[in-house]
């Protein structure tokens, strides 16, 4: 008797604490705050930004094991001090998202987030608009996507699938692997979207995953869409009156599509649809707008020496042009690179792609396609990725050049060499030395000028370099 009656305490006490805790949270603040655990949140982290305790958010939780945190949970601050950044004061419209989805997920209401955002039309929403979700809402927190991890000798998938909180298959599809893949140390592996939390997302069927890496759209950057099915499909799709490229592994419910925009696109929102055909011929569509964002890239004025006249004579530089683009507008399906590509030479970096460039006093519609290192010459340059030499030719104005074609439609091409050292259908290693730093060509001087090309289209090198479209 008196155990049952010890128990039946213990049990209301253990009812009573947490509706107490809630309450006293909502009194003093008048709403209540809550934190939702982002990877690399610990409990006394999050008590530091709150300006709260440990003890206390344990007790408001009901925590027993405070090292127990899980990613996407949701916890009650109670007697917080400062604004609450676990909920996003700011989110960043994915594609798989409806404002539906991103209430539920944010835990406040579809009316509350148009009013919040002077929305008339849910139907307004696109990708990569940034909404307010809070009071006084500052900005900046991004929802992250791709994290690569690198291996160690002790992980294995599990490991890692729960260190990331994603599931297995989740990231076994992510990375192309089988269950009885081997796993090396230093190899490098994408974690799928694991901030995200929970993965709600508001896609018509078959489609079950969309995201965008990066998750902003940017002139003159490259974009990789990820996108799952439910069932095997063949994919077409198009955006910016282009075509999109899609690549779809054996299983044909993964599919990825590399896109580079270009530097001079004009900002604004872009409708980008998706076709999906199954294996009965039913057509299935995704469609959403998707804003295009100002690079901010810097502008120059140069002032051309008679003897270069030749870089804005449109009968020099358009055949050029046109035999490049007979090269890097083909795609292998084979991939060569593998992860983040490394720099082509050890020098600084004197000219950063895209930057507008007026000639003469002229108007400011020529671009600089690539990035100017600074090398001594006759320095090494050094592939920056494995791949096939694709073109190794002395070229009016980029001198004696030469591209690398890394498959998946992406190129590199490597100008003003003092001599030509590979030839076509060379196969290289990352990091190889492909040539040395001249001064052929129309230039002012010893550099090396790079360039990478997605799909036929000049994008910034250096992104590549900081990140990895796998
Ligand atoms: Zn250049």
């Amino acid at each position: 008797m008196n155990a049952r009656l010890a128990r039946a305490l213990l049990i209301s006490l253990i009812l009573l604490i947490t509706p107490l805790s809630f309450a006293r949270a909502q009194d003093d603040k008048g709403k209540t705050t809550v934190h939702v655990v982002q990877r690399g949140d610990t409990l006394f982290k999050i008590a530091q930004q709150y300006g709260t305790t440990v003890e206390a958010i344990a007790q408001a939780n009901g925590l027993t094991d405070v090292t127990m945190l899980s990613i996407g949970q949701r916890l009650l601050i109670p007697n917080a001090t400062t604004t609450d950044p676990g909920v996003p004061t700011t989110y960043l419209v994915q594609p798989s998202d409806s404002l539906r989805s991103i209430a539920l997920r944010f835990g406040t209401s579809v009316a509350d987030i148009a009013k919040r955002n002077f929305m008339l039309n849910p139907q307004q929403l696109y990708v990569g608009l940034q909404i307010a979700l809070q009071e006084g809402s500052t900005g900046g927190v991004g929802i992250k996507t791709g994290w690569l991890h690198t291996i160690t000798p002790t992980d294995t998938l599990y490991r890692i699938s729960m260190q990331y909180g994603v599931t297995l298959p989740q990231l076994m599809k992510t990375n192309g692997l089988k269950s009885d893949a081997v796993l090396f140390p230093s190899q490098q592996l994408l974690i799928p979207g694991t901030d995200k939390s929970p993965p709600l997302a508001d896609l018509p069927t078959p489609f079950t995953g969309f995201s965008l890496e990066p998750a902003t759209v940017v002139q003159g950057k490259t974009i990789m869409l990820r996108l799952n099915t439910e069932l095997p499909v063949t994919m077409t799709g198009s955006f910016m009156n282009s075509p999109l490229i899609v690549f779809t592994d054996k299983s044909r419910v993964y599919h990825i599509v590399m896109f580079g925009v270009e530097s001079l696109a004009q900002p604004g929102i872009y409708p980008m649809t998706l076709n999906a055909t199954d294996d009965q011929g039913h057509q299935y569509q995704v469609t959403r707008n998707v804003e295009v964002q100002d690079g901010g890239y810097p502008s120059e004025a140069l002032t051309l020496a008679p003897e270069l006249g030749d870089l804005i004579d449109p009968a020099i530089t358009q055949p050029e042009a046109d035999r490049l683009n007979r090269v890097i507008k083909n795609f292998t399906l084979q991939r060569y690179y593998n992860g983040p590509l490394g720099l082509p030479c050890s020098a600084a970096v004197t000219s950063q792609y895209g930057t507008r460039r007026s000639y003469n006093g002229g108007p400011y519609n020529f671009v600089h396609s690539g990035v100017d290192f600074a090398a001594a010459p006759n320095a090494p340059i050094y592939a920056a990725a494995a791949g096939v030499v694709v073109l190794a030719e002395p070229l009016t104005v980029r001198g004696n050049a030469v591209i690398i074609d890394h498959g998946w439609g992406v190129y590199t091409g490597y100008w003003h060499q003092v001599s030509l050292i590979v030839k076509v259908g060379d196969r290289v290693e990352a990091g190889q030395i492909i040539g040395y730093v001249g001064n052929t060509g129309r230039v002012t001087g010893y550099h090396l000028h790079w360039e990478l090309f997605v799909h036929g289209v000049s994008v910034d090198p250096l992104q590549w370099v900081r990140q990895s479209f796998l």
